[in-house]
């Protein structure tokens, strides 16, 4: 069985010739799949019905959402979906008025470990294909499509680490930016890491005008390796991986740092962080930690948190405190964990 999404255009060209169809025809189908977000071949009404009959026998389209949840306030949605060989994995989509921004799985479960994160949990199961990554596009942007609105954002900060499935994540971009694929701007498209050099440089090459989000969490090395337990790349290697970015971008990186109490959240951590941080062109997220169960870690106090802000603008630092949505239905940052099964079955 094939997965039409895993398909790039000249594949799915051999596929098309292979059913003795002329080539445009390869163009029509993905049309359908990224710009109407059509994946099942019985639905492409503008195909020749032979055709169509012919690729549903080979095509693998998968189901619906095992499961989908939407916030007390309406504003997320979450769903669950299964893939072929059963792992789990989770979208968000977040509706803040006028944006719909889904954020997008890249790996089942995650490698790196990061001590208050419920996907480090798990370990890394395994790598999303670039199709299960664009089927996760294709289904948010049907569910804003539907409510009357447009899926405007992508960011790459559901389960997994982008930057450890470059080539995946990479196609996905080129398909969310292709103008007869999802015909998005670069700009509405953010890649969070936790902080891998050598790839950050290749995605400032490759992907220029991509947001860049890099997930610090630390001012020291040794604190770092503490939240950030399995991740090779020391603050120094990573602080230069965004200099090398910033040059050749023209652009500015966003740091996430997640606030722990006691823990990273003093008002000399923030001094500490500005003076790494100082010369690049950069701007800090504060990102307030979601307790989930079996994951290391308080909330900060709100008084720390604002403390913690007000050191980093006296240092110069533009910084935001991340509005955090849908933590009633375990869909903020860091809750995402794939792992239903029980409920679902
Ligand atoms: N692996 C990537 C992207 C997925 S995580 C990364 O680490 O950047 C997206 C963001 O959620 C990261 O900034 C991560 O640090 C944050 N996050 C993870 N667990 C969290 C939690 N329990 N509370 C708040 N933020 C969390
Ligand atoms: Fe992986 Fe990101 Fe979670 Fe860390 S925070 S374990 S890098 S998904």
């Amino acid at each position: 069985m094939t997965d039409l999404l895993s398909l790039d255009q000249s594949e799915l060209a051999e596929l098309v010739e292979s059913l003795g169809q002329p080539a445009y025809r390869a163009r029509q189908l993905w049309r359908q799949m990224y710009q109407r977000g059509v994946t099942d071949p019985n639905q492409m009404s503008d195909l020749p019905g032979e055709m169509r009959r012919r690729l549903s026998e080979q095509v693998e389209d998968s189901q619906e959402p095992l499961e989908l949840q939407t916030s007390a306030d309406g504003s997320t949605s979450k769903a669950l979906l299964r893939l072929s060989d059963d792992e789990l994995i989770e979208t968000v989509l977040i509706r803040s008025r006028p944006r719909d921004t889904v954020c997008l799985s890249s790996q089942a479960g995650c490698a790196m470990g990061c001590v208050f994160c419920a996907t480090g949990l798990q370990g890394l199961r395994r790598q999303l294909t670039v199709g299960e990554i664009m089927r996760q596009a294709i289904l948010a942007r049907s569910w804003s499509r539907a409510e009357g609105r447009e899926l405007s954002h992508v960011v790459f900060m559901g389960m997994g680490e982008p930057l450890a499935n470059y080539a995946s994540v990479s196609r996905a971009i080129d398909r969310l930016t292709d103008p007869d694929g999802f015909a998005m701007s670069p700009r509405r498209i953010t890649v969070s890491t936790v902080g891998i050099p050598q790839n950050i440089r290749r995605l400032a090459v490759d992907h220029p005008r991509v947001n860049l989000a890099v997930s610090l969490h630390a001012p020291t090395q040794g604190l770092r390796r503490e939240l950030v337990p399995v991740d090779g790349a020391s603050v120094d290697d990573i602080l230069d991986a965004v200099r090398d970015h910033n040059r050749e971008t023209g652009g500015r990186v966003t740091f996430e740092y997640v606030l722990l109490r006691d823990v990273n959240d003093s008002r000399g951590h923030a001094r500490r962080l500005a003076e790494r941080i100082r010369g690049l062109r950069a701007h800090v997220n504060l990102i307030p930690l979601n307790p989930s169960p079996g994951v290391v870690g308080e909330r900060p106090s709100r008084r720390a948190t604002l403390g913690f802000q007000q050191a980093l603008q006296e240092s110069g630092v533009p910084t935001t405190i991340r509005v955090e949505q849908g933590r009633d239905i375990a869909a903020a940052c860091g809750q995402l964990r794939g792992d239903r099964i029980a409920i679902s079955e």
